[in-house]
């Protein structure tokens, strides 16, 4: 499917990314069906998309008549049916393999032969989740990143069946976005998380092993290397549960000693402090 066939686009998923991929692509003037399994959470990511609209108006990025247009857009659902309508569909729900492939092989009953599903999952072979549904060719990894709304790349994964006609039009679509799409292939990590966790995981042993603050690390690399997040900041806005468990993906994956979470990471999770959503990570919140 060309991406001028696509006028309706399905979102799995309320949640952080959901809400924030629902946000984007009915800003960019698509019908959105967005399905999750509760109307509460519905309700939660539709809360969320109305403050960040609210920001882009008071940034001049849209306008006052723009908010309730974009709003108006996006259709809540909780049943998966409603995605039959669906030209395009893109599956944010949260990263445990069994789940998505048991949402991934619900809507891919329901779904138009033609349509493309993408997965935004962070670190799940695009492969093997291509695998198990009807449509390995039209399946593909859209990987945003958090907070959608502002971030300008999608890394845009090819898995081993992925079709070219799939890849141009996901990569075509992006742009429609106004996103940056950067094609990679499928592999542990993709590239985003195979070069940012080492960096959080090392700065992390550079705690533990007393070499430096949390601070100093953070200032080094901001000062020193132009980072905009110091990777501890960083590592404490992903979640250092979240940093875990994609080192665990990449350790699993590549079967190299060199993807070890850091003892400290570990220690901290299991106090409870699991960065910004927790109140304490590598720093305090308050
Ligand atoms: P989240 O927990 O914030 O949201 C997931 C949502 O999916 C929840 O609202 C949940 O109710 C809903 N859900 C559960 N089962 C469902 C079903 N059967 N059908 C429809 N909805 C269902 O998770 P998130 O942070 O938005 O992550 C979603 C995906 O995006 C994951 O694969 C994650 O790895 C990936 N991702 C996350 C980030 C991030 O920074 N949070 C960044 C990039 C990619």
């Amino acid at each position: 499917m060309s991406t001028d066939n696509i006028k309706t686009v399905g979102v799995l998923g309320a949640g952080t990314m959901g809400n924030g991929i629902a946000h984007v692509f009915a800003r960019a003037g698509y019908r959105v069906i967005l399905r999750d399994v509760e109307k509460r959470f519905l309700d939660r990511g539709l809360e969320t998309i109305g403050k960040n609209l609210d920001r882009e108006v008071k940034r001049g990025k849209i306008s006052e008549a723009d908010k309730p247009a974009v709003l108006g857009r996006i259709e809540p659902r909780t049943d998966v049916g409603a995605l039959a309508t669906a030209d395009f569909a893109v599956e944010a729900v949260p990263e445990q393999l069994e789940l998505k492939l048991r949402v991934l092989k619900d809507v891919d009953a329901v779904l138009k032969p033609g349509v493309i599903l993408a997965s935004n999952t962070s670190s799940i072979s695009i492969t093997q989740l291509g695998a198990q549904t009807s449509r390995p060719d039209r399946f593909i990894g859209m990987h945003f990143m958090n907070p959608v709304p502002m971030m300008v790349l999608v890394e845009v994964i090819r898995g081993l069946a992925t079709s070219d006609q799939t890849f141009q039009t996901t990569m075509a679509l992006c742009e429609k976005l106004e996103k940056k799409p950067v094609a990679v292939n499928d592999a542990p990590g993709f590239v985003s998380n195979r070069v940012l966790m080492p960096l959080i995981n090392e700065a992390a042993f550079c705690v533990m092993e007393g070499v430096a603050t949390p601070e100093a690390v953070d200032a080094v690399m901001k000062t020193g290397m132009n980072h905009p997040m110091g990777p501890l900041e960083l590592a404490d806005f992903i979640g250092l549960d979240v940093c875990i468990d994609i080192l665990e993906v990449l350790s699993k994956g590549f079967g190299d000693p060199k993807y070890r979470a850091c003892p400290l990471l570990k220690k901290y999770v299991a106090a409870g402090w699991l960065g910004r959503k927790s109140g304490r990570g590598f720093y305090k919140y308050s």
